[in-house]
């Protein structure tokens, strides 16, 4: 029988050919026979780039190619069948992954390349891709002696252990937690959650309501319920989740603890003074006082904003009748009644000016002004679900630069969100050809009903500019090796550039035309209306910005001490209320412990590393101020921007990237002004 995931796909992936019943057997097959094959190789007497690196590519891309496609079907068109055969294979990679990320003879054949005369002949991304490798090898403790790499990989395990555990914790005592209540309670609150908390109510076998603390409830309780004492349970309730404040059977103390103590050995053993230290090996900002001083400076320009902010809301809160002082439970509610008092624009209401064609062809026609490609769609029958397109993106000379789908609609058996995934990276093949990129790019937006278009509200327009900018970084590459080409081998704090840079268009009086017409009228986006949007944008931006921060420094802190013995629970505690001290404009009552669920650092990949959000808006902020210098459709800009960013991957440091395009290291100063924050 044949099997598409191991015959290969000549022009593009036949994703309606895929079934099930071929992705254990290609999986398995490509793992094994991979792994011969790369024994075979390491025989070779001078291992080279030809000889030794180019084949490994060869053979990690037919895997990246079918396991993609699998893992992308089942995100998109899941079937319990698709589903089983996909997990089936999930502890088979791991442990492959497992096996090259511990490979001895590669980590040799690396570091002979690496040191041969021949390296310095090699291309930059050449070059990159061979050290990439050398540092993840490194990291993952390859070079320490025998003893210590014992020590190193039980510490890792016991690591990965506490993390899901610290997860399972947050999770559990999210669950364990139901509140009933009386319709009456529930006054202000959307009609949408009332149903839920009813349904819930029934799959427990109650009558009326009942709460329950996943973010959707809690956050809609916050905003809405008139009832403040409710306001109140539900906020100590969602705070105090894992905690020593709650069940002792999920407390995250201990656990946190133990995290932090084993980051910090893992760190040691690798020659680092902390685990910060280790984490920026593999960032675009190198030294972690770097990133100290950096959130510092955003908190001192934004801290002033943001206590005029909480003066509006507390006195507003006080003409809309609030007795004694405005507490933690009162943020979100009288906000969102601010909002609505001073901008009365209801995402709604914008919904008919954005219909789906009308931005697609915006965002086309923007990207061919900017950096001189052009998108047209091309009929592709061997797509996963009807409303599934697919497109061409070609130069000035008609060669095909890359392609892609767009999976655009909400639908059954769809992962929510969105996201864009890299189906196959831009690489020379052996035979000297070179592999063109493909993306995918996913969406829930709410399809078309009747004889109307899909209707986008904003926010949504927003988040389709995103995941674009993330996939023409992906499909624009100039990069010939996969490692470092389109979005592979950008450090983590960097990534997000594009496609936070690519929001700022929609932000744009300018832009918002090209982009917007009633779809019934053809009339675009009304000069009143487009004003108001522009100036809700900044609603409460410094004390949004200043929670990010609080966050982000208490990360780095608790990730910069050298001490196993000084991490303990009350130390913790202790830093997190001292960053609160400097940084909060409203301290949360003392009973708060936000960081027992904060799993972003705790069970995610964020450790040492939340930083990151700021840092990419300050990136896409201050790259996108110079299009407002020069002229935003200054195609000279635009060109160097596709040429110094979009194409260059991961070949180079992100940082000297942006001193070419910027001509000077970032700076903060446009993120402020773009936030309305500072207009100096
Ligand atoms: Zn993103």
């Amino acid at each position: 029988m044949q099997n598409l995931l191991l015959d290969g796909f000549s022009d593009v992936p036949d994703f309606a050919g895929i079934t099930p019943e071929q992705v254990q057997p290609a999986i398995k097959y490509v793992l094994a026979d991979n792994l011969a094959r790369i024994e075979q190789l390491l025989l070779a007497a001078e291992p080279t780039w030809e000889n030794t690196i180019a084949p490994l590519e060869e053979l990690d891309n037919r895997l990246h190619e079918a396991w993609s496609c699998v893992g992308h079907l089942n995100a998109v068109v899941s079937t319990p069948a698709l589903r089983e055969a996909h997990n089936a294979c999930l502890p088979q990679l791991t442990e492959y992954n497992l096996v090259l990320g511990q490979h001895d003879g590669l980590y040799q054949a690396c570091q002979r390349i690496a040191k041969s005369p021949t390296f310095a002949a090699l291309t930059r991304a050449q070059r990159t891709s061979i050290n990439n490798s050398l540092l993840d090898f490194t990291l993952s403790g390859i070079a320490l002696n025998t003893d210590q790499r014992a020590v190193f990989s039980k510490l890792s395990q016991e690591l990965s252990r506490l993390c899901s555990t610290f997860e399972d914790n947050v999770l559990d005592a999210t669950d364990a937690w139901q509140l009933p209540v009386s319709a009456q309670q529930l006054a202000g609150v959307p009609e949408l959650t009332q149903v839920a908390a009813a349904e819930f109510a029934h799959s427990k076998g109650h009558s009326g309501y009942l709460l329950g603390l996943n973010f959707p409830c809690y956050h809609a309780i916050l905003t809405y319920a008139t009832d403040r004492n409710l306001r109140e349970q539900m906020y100590s309730a969602y705070v105090t989740r894992a905690s020593d404040q709650a069940s002792a059977r999920w407390d995250n103390g201990p656990v946190m603890v133990d995290i932090l103590r084993h980051r910090l050995q893992l760190a040691r053993l690798l020659g680092y003074p902390h685990h910060a230290a280790c984490s920026v090996q593999k960032k675009m900002v190198k030294q972690p006082q770097q990133i100290h001083d950096f959130l510092q400076q955003l908190v001192t320009r934004a801290k002033p904003r943001a206590l005029q902010e909480l003066q509006q809301l507390t006195d507003f809160a006080r003409q809309q009748g609030l007795e004694g002082p405005l507490q933690a439970w009162d943020v979100a509610f009288y906000s969102e009644r601010l909002r609505q008092t001073q901008y009365a624009i209801a995402e709604e209401e914008l919904r008919p000016y954005f219909p789906m064609p009308t931005v697609l062809d915006g965002l086309f026609t923007l990207t061919q002004r900017l950096y001189g490609v052009t998108i047209t769609e091309h009929v592709n029958t061997t797509v996963w679900h009807d409303s599934v397109r697919f497109f061409h993106v070609t130069d000035k000379d008609g060669t095909l630069r890359a392609q892609f789908y767009m999976d655009l609609y909400a639908r059954p058996h769809k992962r929510g969100g969105a996201w864009m995934d890299e189906c196959r990276a831009r690489r020379l093949r052996q035979d000297h050809t070179v592999q063109i990129p493909i993306a995918l790019l996913n969406c829930n937006f709410a399809p078309p009903t009747g004889d109307a278009p899909a209707l986008l509200t904003h926010d949504e327009v927003v988040t389709l500019f995103h995941e674009f900018g993330h996939g023409l970084h992906h499909m624009l590459t100039a990069v010939d090796y996969p490692q470092v080409s389109g979005i592979n081998g950008v450090p983590w704090d960097a990534v997000e550039l594009p496609s936070q840079f690519h929001e700022q268009w929609c932000w744009q009086a300018e832009v918002l035309p090209l982009i917007s017409a009633h779809y019934q009228t053809g009339e675009t986006l009304p000069q009143v209306m487009i004003e108001r949007l522009l100036a809700s944008r900044n609603f409460q931006s410094a004390m949004h910005m200043l929670r990010q921060l609080e966050f982000a420094l208490f990360d780095m802190q608790i990730h910069s001490v050298s001490d196993v013995d000084t991490i303990t629970s009350a130390w913790i505690e202790q830093t997190l209320a001292a960053v609160r001290q400097q940084v909060a404009v409203l301290l949360p009552p003392a009973y708060n412990r936000f960081q027992h669920s904060f799993s972003h650092i705790f069970a995610g990949g964020y450790a040492a590393g939340y930083y990151s959000y700021k840092w990419a808006e300050v990136l896409a902020s201050d790259a996108f101020a110079r299009f407002e210098e020069e002229g935003l459709f200054n195609p000279e800009v635009g060109r160097a921007f596709l040429q110094t960013i979009l194409e260059r991957g991961g070949e180079q440091e992100p940082m000297e990237l942006f001193t070419q395009f910027r001509g000077r290291s970032p700076q903060i100063d446009a993120l402020l002004r773009h936030a309305g924050i500072d207009a100096s």
